[in-house]
């Protein structure tokens, strides 16, 4: 029997990541693989934890890429976090919130969830109650993929450290979309991922740690539940000592390097801006279709489009024609909104005009 040789239909992606790839990040994950001691690695390491401090806006020292996915993000912040009996707040309105809470729970956290409708987002009186109890961590998502609803952090941030906790932002959609300040806001850790708005393929997360959130990691008294994820034993490789820890993915961080390179080029504030202007667009020509957002209005993020499924339109057919006819790959719902609403992303090099006015056209058409 013969084997296919590789394929893939070339996409538009359009959907909750991962999103389009610029050829030129491809291109740099086709350069020759070297040593992950190589002192020309070592040097690349550099540049990116130059870079992602730039874009995390922040001076720590640990700052990195996790090698795997932003849920290995969102453990390894945790799980170094948080020590068996420890509590933590999770504030959940939608589905990444909820992955929290069974990470943390996993992690042996005594947890108290808090929650808003999906779609809203939380105030500092929400979390209010929760925090008179004095948590060690409290969690929460910045832009939530699952509702298209975006975090202030801000005032949020006053009330959790005036309580004494660490503050844990889930970032994996607004880095790169949205600003991020990590040392304005006092986020103690934080984590992202590579293909929503770096647009790099899957696999990497890009991780920041505090000084607060140091000295809780250094002064355990068990050890951190996860080998792999265990930061104390990363910094000794993405520090001055360079042990090796686990082999890097090689190829993987060329194409984050390049990824991070395009958006210094283009400058942090222009691809935010970018990303708002295409946003606007998208959601001009979907309300001359008649869609509505299925976030609160004022707090809808610019990547991630979540709008309500026109009545009587079949979701899956839809979808299906969308990415058979013409190539674009859009979400559907997840959770709560299944079969309820569409995730549009505009991510990274998804985030362009060319890309809204073939979803528009094709929506047009379609419906
Ligand atoms: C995509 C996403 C994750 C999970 O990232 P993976 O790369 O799929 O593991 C976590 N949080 C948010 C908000 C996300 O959008």
């Amino acid at each position: 029997m013969a084997i296919p040789a590789l394929n893939p239909p070339l996409r538009t992606l359009m959907g909750p990541g991962p999103s389009d790839i610029h050829p030129r990040v491809l291109e740099a994950m086709a350069k020759p693989t070297i040593g992950h001691l190589d002192p020309y690695y070592l040097q690349l390491m550099d540049g990116m934890q130059q870079m992602l401090r730039q874009l995390f806006r922040t001076t720590n020292p640990m700052t990195m890429a996790i090698s795997a996915t932003g849920s290995a993000g969102m453990e390894a912040t945790v799980v170094n976090l948080i020590e068996p009996g420890d509590s933590m707040v999770v504030c959940v309105n939608g589905v990444f919130g909820g992955r929290m809470v069974d990470v943390a729970e996993r992690a042996g956290a005594d947890v108290t969830k808090i929650e808003r409708p999906w779609g809203e987002v939380f105030t500092v009186d929400d979390l209010v109650p929760a925090l008179e109890k004095k948590p060690q961590v409290v969690g929460i998502v910045m832009a939530e993929t699952s509702t298209g609803a975006s975090q202030p952090l801000e005032e949020i941030s006053r009330a959790v450290h005036d309580a004494g906790a660490l503050l844990l932002v889930d970032a994996v959609t607004s880095l790169g979309g949205i600003p991020v300040e990590v040392d304005q806001w006092r986020i103690d850790a934080i984590y992202s991922g590579s293909q929503k708005c770096l647009s790099c393929p899957p696999g990497l997360a890009p991780v920041s740690f505090g000084p607060a959130a140091m000295e809780k990691v250094l002064s355990r008294k068990t050890k951190v539940q996860s080998w792999y994820l265990d930061v104390s034993m990363l910094a000794n490789y993405w520090g001055t000592d360079r042990v090796y820890h686990h082999t890097a993915p090689i190829n993987m961080s060329y194409g984050l390097y390049e990824a991070l390179r395009m958006i210094h080029e283009e400058g942090m504030e222009a691809c935010f801006a970018r990303h708002l202007a295409n946003h606007e667009m998208l959601k001009a020509g979907l309300s001359e279709l008649g869609i509505s957002y299925a976030a609160q209005e004022g707090h809808q993020l610019p990547m991630l489009n979540a709008v309500h499924i026109p009545e009587g339109v079949d979701d899956a057919k839809v979808r299906g024609e969308l990415l058979n006819r013409f190539g674009i790959e859009i979400g559907g719902g997840l959770g709560a909104f299944k079969g309820k609403v569409w995730r549009i992303g505009l991510m990274g090099h998804a985030a362009r005009e060319t890309n809204v006015m073939l979803l528009l056209a094709a929506l047009r058409k379609l419906l």
